[in-house]
């Protein structure tokens, strides 16, 4: 075997002694972080096939030896074609390389090699292109292929990993202890790199990946429970039965059915020894917010304070501002805390809420900073959830003993994610839209018809309503202050060009908050009558007077986030319109965008995303605030999350474990908790 792995290395590697010594200074750490970056995919050569039976257009691996090379042939200037022939007993088939001289050399008259490539030619006269070529004596018949990332090829990668591969000490510590290894019947860290790096077979690949896969879905699983409270404890904050009518009496409409039936369940749930643990998950426009209102508004008659956290500025001031307008005449006091304000305004605030004064107080992330006290805080209302880590939200919770939560998203989540991520959540569905809503029409056009667009908007302006640009340019090049401008200048060539007749505001990222600030309270008012701006206005804002939204380059966002940017329309009982501009010739980018048009249910179109972009997208941190998963895929490991997080309810307080044991496992939880409750803003 120590043979075997020597020319797999060699034919992998390339890797003189010389390199290979330093390699040997590698520690354990550098070792195990190098073998867990796992293959893709693996080319199987297992079973090459004869040329003769070679299929036309397909790609396969042919076992043939080397007869014929002829000489180089110049077809232009950086252009040097060469053609090899091999043959095996059942036929002979022409190679062609190009600008491939060393690795035509390299190949040795009658000797066997693997070919790997697409089968061309005619049936008569097969060809191959430019295959991937291995030894026929190669001891795995799968080949690992590597994710690559820019400067870095498949070749380092295969010579990192296979020199990693061979100093593996055989008796690797590993962090699953044996006992939960042997119940779900998991193989050995051990075997596990080596076969996902180097399998002999199909088999051994699957065994080294269920394994893989668990322990990462096992780990996820332990460091969620360790940053989550313990949902079986005693709340201090047990709530008297309230009496909604003063609240319902101050809204200018009547509840949907499902915001009442999402509030009363709000509403025993405060009034249980349990804290509340509630999911409120409703489509864009939906009216979540109102659910979160009643419950401040019960907590507030009970004499507590409550919390409501939004992922950006924009958002916590527009809360802000609704909800005192509702909420002040109730008597609550309710207070604004957000990074950007000044030091003395925050003191001012803290002071008021230390000293009782404050009944709801709404921010960003800001309200997680430590040297921020919430007394009495008996519920935690986190809107738009998803864009908070895991560990940011549960750090608002832990300032209070034991407080009711209540987190409100658009983004619908698999239930045994929900679980997961929540822990034992229950779950409120606001299916309902507030009534007069009209769908918002949506239309996808090619920018040659921008012109017509622009008409089309001009005469909503006319028509005293409002409207936004989203231009995702400006957002990624938003990292270089250079390009900065361009955001502003954009917003510059419509205020002179096509809308030089109308009053046109710029919103973007990079904004200082007082200004972002400004810009929106002049949009909200009417002031702006066409809004610029980059996807900072994705979540949450609420505008009714806006009807139209049109978003350049639409391509770039993935559905869900389109989604999101299309319910900032809709909000109004005018008929609103959601116009995506791509000139993006790609038939699957196509058929992404018309699910736009053909559909304005949000579940539809995550459902739509989740299968075309894969879960890496969709289930990415963006989404749920996740770590980024090196071999799990949540949507489709659904049986092995299942059985680890069975796993991670046996390990809990890891009372059975040896010392050992316990310090393995910590540490490969820390490990992934570092990705977690990251700042996503
Ligand atoms: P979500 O947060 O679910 O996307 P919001 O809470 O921002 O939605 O509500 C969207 C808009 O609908 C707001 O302008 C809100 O005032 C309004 N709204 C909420 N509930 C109702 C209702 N029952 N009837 C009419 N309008 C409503
Ligand atoms: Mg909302």
């Amino acid at each position: 075997m120590e043979a075997a792995l020597d020319t797999n290395i060699q034919y992998l590697s390339g890797v003189g002694p010389k390199r290979a010594a330093l390699y040997h200074k590698l520690d354990i750490h550098t070792i195990r972080d190098l073998l867990y970056y796992f293959p893709r995919a693996y080319i199987d050569l297992s079973s090459p096939c004869f040329i003769a039976d070679a299929p036309p257009w397909e790609i396969c691996a042919v076992r043939a030896r080397v007869v014929a090379k002829s000489s180089p042939q110049y077809v232009r200037k950086g252009m040097t074609i060469f053609k090899v022939k091999v043959a095996d007993d059942s036929g002979s088939m022409l190679i062609t390389f190009f600008n491939a001289k060393f690795t035509v050399e390299a190949l040795k008259y009658d000797e066997e090699y693997i070919f790997y490539g697409k089968i061309g030619g005619s049936l008569l006269r097969k060809e191959m292109h430019a295959p991937a070529i291995y030894p026929a004596s190669l001891p795995s018949a799968f080949i690992p292929v590597y994710p690559l990332t820019q400067g870095l090829s498949s070749k380092m990668i295969a010579a990192n990993i296979s020199q990693a591969l061979h100093l593996l000490d055989e008796n690797l510590p590993d962090p699953l202890p044996a006992s939960i290894r042997q119940k779900y019947q998991l193989c050995h860290l051990h075997f596990a790199l080596k076969n996902i790096h180097l399998p002999t077979d199909r088999e051994s690949v699957e065994i080294a990946r269920r394994r893989l896969i668990f322990e990462e879905l096992l780990m996820l699983s332990l460091s969620l429970h360790t940053v989550r409270d313990d949902t079986f404890s005693q709340t201090s904050y047990l709530c008297k039965n309230v009496d909604l009518s003063p609240f319902l009496a101050q809204l200018p409409f009547q509840l949907t059915g499902a915001q009442q039936r999402a509030i009363s369940d709000v509403c025993s749930d405060l009034q249980k020894s349990t804290p509340m643990n509630r999911l409120v998950q409703g489509d864009v426009g939906s009216g979540k917010t109102m659910v979160a209102a009643a419950a401040a508004f019960v907590a507030f008659q009970n004499g507590y304070l409550s919390a409501l956290m939004a992922p950006t500025e924009i958002l916590a001031q527009q809360h802000f501002q609704g909800l005192s307008r509702l909420l002040s005449p109730l008597g609550m006091r309710v207070a604004l805390l957000c990074g950007s304000m000044t030091a003395k305004e925050k003191r001012d605030v803290k002071e008021r809420i230390a000293l009782g004064m404050v009944d709801l107080v709404i921010g960003t992330h800001a309200l997680i900073s430590e040297d921020v006290d919430l007394p009495n805080l008996a519920l935690v209302v986190t809107d738009e959830q998803h864009r908070f880590g895991v560990g940011q939200r549960t750090k608002l919770s832990e300032k209070s003993d034991h407080p009711h939560t209540l987190v409100m998203s658009a983004t619908p989540i698999p239930r045994t994610l929900a679980l997961m991520i929540y822990g034992d959540l229950d779950v409120s569905i606001i299916d309902e839209l507030p009534p007069h809503r009209q769908p918002v029409k949506t239309y996808v056009i090619s920018s040659k018809l921008k012109e017509r667009a622009y008409n089309f908007l001009k005469e909503h302006l006319d028509r005293g309503l409002q409207g936004y640009i989203v231009c995702p340019l400006v957002e990624a090049m938003e990292n270089s202050p250079v390009n900065l401008q361009n955001a502003e200048e954009y917003a510059d060539q419509l205020a002179r060009g096509p809308f030089i007749n109308y009053r046109v505001g710029v919103l973007h990222g990079k904004m200082r908050p007082k200004d972002k600030e400004r810009i929106m309270d002049a949009f909200a008012s009417g002031e702006i009558q066409l809004l610029v701006s980059t996807t900072v206005i994705e979540v949450g804002v609420d505008v009714p007077n806006a009807v139209i939204m049109m978003i350049e380059n639409a391509e770039r966002f993935g559905l869900s986030q389109l989604h999101q940017l299309r319910g900032r329309v809709g909000r109004g009982s005018q008929q609103s319109y959601c116009i995506l501009i791509s000139d993006n010739k790609n038939p699957e980018t196509k058929e992404r965008l018309e699910v736009m048009h053909q559909t304005n249910d949000g579940f539809k179109v995550a459902e739509y995303d989740l299968k075309a972009r894969g879960p890496g997208d969709f289930l990415g941190k963006r989404q749920h605030g996740l770590p980024q998963l090196k071999i799990a895929d949540l949507t489709t490991n659904m049986d092995l999350l299942t059985q680890a997080q069975q796993a991670a309810e046996e390990l809990k307080g890891f009372t059975n474990l040896n010392e050992g044991e316990k310090q393995l496992l910590k540490q490969a939880i820390s490990r992934i908790l570092s990705h977690v409750g990251e700042q996503l803003n």
